[in-house]
């Protein structure tokens, strides 16, 4: 999106991938395709440029260790290792030497053109995970003949803001040497390894902002608001003055919020309350410490398929897994089964006219049972060491029988580790999310085979409302203060105090200062929420007491529309 202002300002919309707000001149950064040699070497040649090019390689490697050495971030890690396997790959030196051997083509145009072929395979192969292999291939391409070549392609100014189509990891990991300020890409969605890379570095960020080159000129003014996933082009001092104002606002908040985040999780009147946070990748686990959250009300672990189309082994699982308990210790970690479908960011093959309402969560485990073996086994072999601190829970869940399929298959992971000789933890919990109605309705039933419920508000309000929560379109529609969510809501909660099994809140809702009071007048006591939340959330229940917040929930019970709703809230 792009709208112009009347100052001249051009305000380009794109995604939000790292937050932070950074103003400074833009450099531009453009992939060129590497020039190579043209002409065909001789016979005599031959040797020298097989020396050269396995000189290149090693050089090469040299780069990527010592890029990867003292590197703290997993993530970052594993793609300097993804790139050095390629490098050692047996396949592309024997290809390469064959072009110079058998097709006397110099070394440079010899890697140009065998990594070329790899490309149009993965350009065939139109979907995403092949696309972010495909940088990672351009990348390696660029770098040998960079070496080769001995020209450097660009260099970048220490301090600046980067604009460019795609970026790679490695191109992220030297950008952040020289102290970028900010990276804006065109390509590139939130969870691409450059996005990734960003937010561990914490460089603010935003992607999907098309037509960069044209709509960005270099060495002009920007101001770039990674939070909203928003840059405004030529900002005007009153746009200057509003966005210093925010990011002053930012520094006093984080200094306040420190101040926050060591007050008691007590309401105004004593009343104990847990705030957790929800975990999506494994570089936003400082992110608990920052905030104290009581551990992981909510871990997505779909971001264990974004490496290749498949989760996994059963071993990088695993110590995926351990990491974040260890992380998050002492405290619970809720691991969610994989949540495949839906908006997340996978291609399970066929397409579906309406993915939300297809095959995703649990139905999509349960037809691709070694999937969920292999997570379950994962969870288990993780959790024996921290002992009562793991819960599993289902996405998805739309009848009772789900539940019992996965409680058996549970039982029989768990029968055949013991017979493999592991121990494993007795006591594990295991619940569902309640983000169908259709189970909100029957919860009086699901309660007695559960041993917590979890309610996702993102996609109950979408299904209870038929709103898609995606579409911009409907999205004044999409409201998790609407009184038919919190009428749902109300029996859901009623009906686990009657059964006396914890329920907690880890949709989009318990991140709304608003919402997380509505929530703990309904009786929820646990609430798990966007880390950077915690400490506003945390405030205003503080400073109200449990009867003000009981108040305000059955108000908004009994609201015959969203916009009594929304009075009620002015009040408040
Ligand atoms: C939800 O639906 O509320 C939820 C927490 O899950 P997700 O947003 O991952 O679908
Ligand atoms: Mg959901």
């Amino acid at each position: 999106m792009n709208n112009r202002t009347d100052a001249g300002e051009i305000l380009l919309s794109g995604v939000s991938a790292a937050p932070g707000i950074v103003m400074g001149t833009v450099e531009l950064y453009e992939r060129q395709h590497p020039a190579v040699s043209v002409q065909k070497i001789n016979d005599e040649e031959v040797e020298q440029h097989l020396k050269q090019f396995n000189e290149a390689l090693s050089h090469a490697e040299q780069e990527l260790n010592s890029l990867l050495k003292g590197q703290q971030n997993e993530d970052v890690a594993e793609l300097l290792q993804a790139q050095i396997a390629m490098i050692n790959d047996p396949d592309l030196r024997e290809r390469v030497e064959t072009e110079i051997k058998e097709n006397k083509e110099p070394a440079d145009a010899a890697i140009d053109k065998v990594l070329e072929v790899y490309l149009k395979l993965m350009d065939k192969n139109q979907q995403e995970n092949t696309q972010k292999r495909s940088i990672d291939i351009t990348d390696v391409r660029d770098q040998l003949i960079e070496i080769l070549r001995h020209d450097k392609q660009h260099s970048i100014k220490d301090g600046a803001i980067i604009a460019a189509e795609e970026l790679s990891p490695r191109e992220v990991i030297t950008f952040a040497k020289h102290k970028v300020q900010g990276i804006i890409m065109e390509r590139g969605g939130e969870t691409s390894h450059a996005a990734i890379l960003a937010r561990a570095m914490r460089i603010p960020t935003v992607v999907g902002l098309k037509d960069v080159f044209s709509a960005i000129q270099e060495g002009k003014p920007l101001i770039l608001d990674g939070s909203r996933g928003e840059v405004v082009l030529n900002p005007s001092a009153e746009t200057r003055k509003k966005y210093d104002e925010m990011a002053a606002r930012a520094a006093d908040d984080r200094m306040e919020h420190k101040k926050i985040i060591r007050r008691q999780s007590h309401t105004a009147d004593g009343h104990e309350f847990t705030l957790r946070a929800n975990i999506g990748f494994e570089e936003e686990l400082p992110l608990l410490h920052n905030y104290d959250a009581k551990g992981i009300g909510l871990l997505r672990t779909e971001s264990i398929f974004l490496n290749s189309d498949k989760p996994g082994s059963e071993q990088s699982q695993q110590r995926f897994y351990e990491r974040v308990l260890q992380e998050a210790a002492p405290h619970p970690v809720t691991i969610r089964l994989f949540d495949a479908g839906g908006d997340k960011f996978f291609d399970l093959g066929q397409k579906e006219q309406n993915p939300f309402l297809g095959w995703r969560g649990i139905r999509m485990l349960l037809d691709e049972e070694e999937t969920l073996r292999q997570q379950l086994r994962a969870i288990l072999k993780a959790a024996v060491n921290y002992s009562g601190r793991v819960r599993i829970l289902i996405p998805m869940v739309s009848s009772m029988e789900e539940v019992a399929a996965v409680k058996q298959i549970l039982k029989q992971v768990q029968d055949k580790l013991l017979e493999e000789g592991y121990d494993i933890d007795a006591d594990i919990k295991f619940g569902i999310m309640v983000e169908v109605p259709g189970t909100a309705m029957q919860i009086s039933h699901f309660v007695h085979d559960v041993d917590f419920l979890s309610i996702g508000t993102n996609d109950l309000t979408q299904y209870l409302l038929a709103v898609d929560r995606g579409n911009e379109r409907i999205s004044d529609l999409y409201n998790q203060l609407h009184p038919s969510l919190w009428k749902l809501m109300k029996q859901i909660v009623d009906e686990a105090q009657s059964a006396d099994i914890p329920v907690n809140v880890c949709g989009e809702l318990a991140s709304d200062p608003i919402g997380a009071c509505g929530l703990i007048g309904l009786g929820v006591r646990e609430l798990s929420m966007t880390p950077s939340a915690l400490p506003e959330v945390k405030k205003i229940l503080c400073d109200h007491t449990l009867d003000e917040m009981q108040q305000l929930a059955a108000a908004i019970v009994e609201s015959a529309t969203a916009k009594d709703v929304q009075k009620i809230i002015t009040k408040f």
